[in-house]
C-alpha cells in the first residue's frame, strides 16, 4: 500500500497492488498540466485505488475526447487520473510516500518531448502509445517561436504568457514540494526577472497558492483546468516558469539538479549535471 496528498494536502489517497508498469508520459498534455518535463504514473487496479481526503476538492477538466485530468482546487496539484471503463486508476508516481515495488519501464509519447529535456537513461521509448494500450494520442497545436522570446501557455489555453530575452537559470529540482506540485520525479523550473514576463491572456484566471510554511515558495496554476503557471514575484523581482508548460524552446537546457537529498527513490538521476544535495546558494545575494 502506498499513500500520496497534493501540495496543500487537501486531496489524498491510498493504493494497493499489484502493480504491473511504471510508465515515464512526455505527451503535451502531461507536460502542461505538471509544468513537468514528463510524468510519471503507476497504474493501479480499480479496486485498489481510494481518495482518502477531500475528493470533492478536485477540478476536473476535460483535456481531450476521452481523457478527463484533476487537480486540487487549492494547490492545483494534479489528482490520479480515475478509468473506470478500463478498470485502473493512473496515480502520479511523485507524491507517493513509501517504497514503490517498480520502477519506471519505459518512455511514451516521446514524439511530443520537451526539445529541452534529453532522455539519457536506457529504458525504451514509444513514440506514442505502446499498440498494447490499445488507444491513440491527441496532437495539440503548435506555437510558432518569435527570436528573443519564449512562450507557453496552460493545459486549456486561456492563459499564456511570453518572456523575453536570456533566462537567469534551469534547473531539476528533487524537493518534496516540488515533487507534490508537479505530481512529477522533479520539477524544471527556469528563472527569470519579472519584468521580462507578462501575461498575454486570462492572467485573472491565474492562482497563487503559497505553502503556509514556507518563506517564499508558492505555486501557480490555472483555476479552469488545474495547469501549472509561472510564478511572478514582484517584490523579489522573479518570474519562475515551470518549463512543461512552454510552447516554444528556451534559450537554454537545465543546468543542475538541485535538493538531490530529497529525490524520488524510483527516479535515477542518469545524466551528468552537477547534483546539489540541498538548496543552491541565493540566487540574489541579499544587499
Ligand atoms: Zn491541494
Ligand atoms: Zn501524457
Ligand atoms: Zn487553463
Amino acid at each position: 500500500m502506498v499513500s500520496g496528498s497534493c501540495l496543500c494536502g487537501t486531496v489524498t489517497y491510498e493504493v494497493q497492488g499489484p502493480f504491473t508498469s511504471m510508465v515515464n508520459c512526455h505527451c503535451s498534455m502531461c507536460r502542461k498540466q505538471h509544468g513537468a518535463p514528463f510524468a510519471t504514473f503507476l497504474p493501479a487496479p480499480l479496486a485498489g485505488f481510494r481518495w482518502t481526503g477531500a475528493e470533492a476538492a478536485l477540478v476536473t477538466f476535460q483535456s481531450s475526447t476521452r481523457s478527463v485530468r484533476s487537480g486540487c482546487k487549492t494547490c492545483g496539484a494534479p489528482a490520479p487520473i480515475v478509468l473506470p471503463e478500463r478498470n485502473m486508476a493512473l496515480v502520479p508516481a511523485g507524491p507517493l510516500e513509501g517504497d514503490l515495488p517498480l520502477t519506471p519501464q519505459m518512455h511514451i509519447f516521446v514524439g511530443s518531448k520537451a526539445p529541452w529535456y534529453a532522455i539519457t537513461d536506457g529504458l525504451p521509448q514509444h513514440e506514442a502509445f505502446p499498440p498494447e494500450f490499445g488507444v491513440q494520442g491527441v496532437e495539440r497545436p503548435t506555437v510558432d517561436a518569435r527570436p528573443g522570446v519564449t512562450s507557453g501557455s496552460c493545459l486549456c489555453g486561456e492563459v499564456a504568457f511570453e518572456v523575453e530575452g536570456d533566462a537567469l537559470i534551469m534547473q531539476n529540482c528533487h524537493c518534496t514540494r516540488c515533487r507534490r506540485a508537479r505530481g512529477a520525479a522533479h520539477g524544471t523550473n527556469i528563472f527569470y526577472r519579472a519584468e521580462q514576463f507578462r501575461w498575454l491572456r486570462g492572467a485573472e484566471l491565474a492562482v497563487d497558492y503559497k505553502i503556509p510554511e514556507a518563506k517564499h515558495h508558492t505555486v501557480t496554476f490555472c483555476r479552469r483546468c488545474t495547469g501549472a503557471l509561472p510564478r511572478v514575484d514582484t517584490v523579489r523581482n522573479v518570474a519562475v516558469v515551470p518549463a512543461g508548460c512552454l510552447d516554444t524552446d528556451p534559450p537554454l537546457r537545465p543546468q543542475r539538479h538541485i535538493f538531490t537529498a530529497h529525490k524520488a527513490a524510483w527516479f535515477a538521476i542518469t545524466d551528468e549535471l552537477p547534483q546539489l544535495p540541498e538548496a543552491p546558494p541565493p540566487l540574489f545575494p541579499r544587499t
